[in-house]
């Protein structure tokens, strides 16, 4: 039976085993019964599914995800947690835990050899120092998805479900809604952890788009204007555009591509929508750029 929601069985792992959080690998357990199901119940986690879980600490999570899922792989860094993961889910018999970085792992084959390749879900209380590089290599890897739910800082599951006028619209915001439908489902408050982290969070849950929102000849020149009119986001996108290490229009292309969607040569990156960042690839696409 899932427990260690509760706080008092938290403590006594914890004690049994003289385990120290090590804030390097952003260790904030859960020790709140009521999130941990409605994290469960968002996901919409049931026995057909395989579940990857990124960083399972002591277990807390993974119980839940035992019961309700038909099989989990959970992916831990920490050696010191793994003599302690086995003794928390001793009782159940459709779990692996691997001992690794989540960053390191190939979880495209772990999802061939798991579930024959099927869509899978990824539920997780992320480690929020590689909230970013968790997700957005989750999407571009070619992982097959169905969603990913998981707890980030407030701030950045802000960031994701944005669009253009807020002042966390970003590369970020762009980039996930390119691939998935964010919606945030819970907030959640910093007394729910183990050790409290000193910033609100949030359980977002991103839902993989069937067919891309977007027509985009070439994806990866779309994420290089992002890229590039987000890094200099006070400038106007031509200059954004123009003084950009990774790109190599002339001034006249840049005018000649924003004018031909419509826009005024004054507008800054920041003000444009998914669907002009690809309209405007499309125009350097057309002139022959790559
Ligand atoms: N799931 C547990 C819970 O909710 O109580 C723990 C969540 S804690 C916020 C993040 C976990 O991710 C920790 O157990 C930490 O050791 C682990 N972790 C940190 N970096 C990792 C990485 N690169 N790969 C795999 N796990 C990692």
């Amino acid at each position: 039976m899932a427990y260690l929601g509760e706080p008092q069985h938290t403590i006594a792992v914890l004690q049994k085993y003289n385990f120290h959080f090590q804030k390097k690998f952003g260790q904030n357990f859960l020790i709140d019964t009521h999130v941990l199901e409605r994290i469960i119940s968002e996901a919409g986690v049931t026995k057909d599914d395989f579940v990857v879980e990124i960083g399972p600490g002591i277990g807390t999570m993974t119980q839940y995800l035992c019961e309700s899922a038909g099989s989990v792989a959970a992916v831990e860094i920490d050696k010191n947690l793994i003599p302690i993961l086995q003794d928390t889910l001793s009782e159940y018999d459709n779990v692996e835990v691997i001992n690794d970085d989540i960053l390191k792992v190939d979880i495209a084959a772990l999802a061939q050899e798991k579930n024959g390749g099927r869509p899978i879900k990824v539920v997780a209380n992320l480690p929020y120092y590689i909230t970013t590089p968790i997700i957005m290599g989750l999407f571009e890897s070619h992982v097959p998805i169905e969603s990913i739910t998981v707890m980030v800082q407030k701030e950045v599951a802000d960031r994701m479900q944005c669009g253009p006028g807020s002042k966390d619209y970003g590369a970020l915001s762009l980039a996930v809604q390119f691939y998935a439908k964010p919606e945030i489902v819970a907030n959640v408050p910093p007394n729910c952890f183990m050790p409290r982290p000193n910033v609100g969070s949030a359980v977002i849950r991103l839902t993989r788009h069937k067919n891309p929102p977007v027509c985009v000849a070439d994806e990866k020149l779309m994420f290089r204007l992002i890229r590039a009119s987000f890094n200099q986001r006070r400038k106007t996108l031509v200059n954004g555009l123009k003084n950009a290490s990774d790109l190599s229009f002339t001034k006249e292309q840049i005018e000649t591509a924003i004018e031909a969607i419509g826009q005024p040569l004054t507008i800054r990156g920041e003000a444009l929508t998914l669907e002009q960042f690809a309209q405007l690839a499309n125009e350097f696409s057309n002139m022959g750029h790559s």
